[in-house]
């Protein structure tokens, strides 16, 4: 099976050639929102976003799920965002990446709530119990 990544309200899988599709929205302004691209490789850190939505390094989105147009924020993680990551052998875990545009960190909870970390070390406080999601 390929990798998955999935809304972890309404279970639409979610990632198309190789991209996770988030619908985004930049909290400077309502009406300022679109579509992002990720690359579903975790730590990969090329994107591609929708010509409606305009962001620079520094602005905070909004992520939502393009399907159920559900909140993927999470509220305890200030500032992070997570999916539901089914890897080959179908094993769950919660990919946690930045709201923030440009920023380069995200990390992987575990269902054992272990955290693998990718790109830039996150400053903040990180609790497993924050990201274990869709039980
Ligand atoms: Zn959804």
């Amino acid at each position: 099976m390929k990798p998955q990544y999935l809304c972890p309200f309404c279970r639409a899988a979610i990632n198309v050639k190789g991209n996770v599709v988030l619908a985004a929205r930049n909290l400077k302004d309502i009406d300022n929102k679109g579509l992002v691209f990720l690359h579903e490789e975790i730590g990969n850190y090329s994107s591609e976003i929708s010509t409606s939505l305009k962001v620079s390094p520094g602005d905070m989105v909004n992520f939502y799920c393009p399907v159920c147009q559900e909140s993927l924020d999470i509220e305890k993680g200030e500032g992070l965002a997570g999916i539901t990551h089914l890897d080959e052998d179908g094993k769950k875990s919660t990919v946690v990446i930045s709201r923030v545009y440009g920023e380069k960190s995200s990390f992987q909870v575990h269902d054992d709530k272990q955290i693998t970390s990718y790109g830039a070390k996150l400053s903040k406080y990180i609790d497993p119990e924050w990201f274990i999601m869709g039980h």
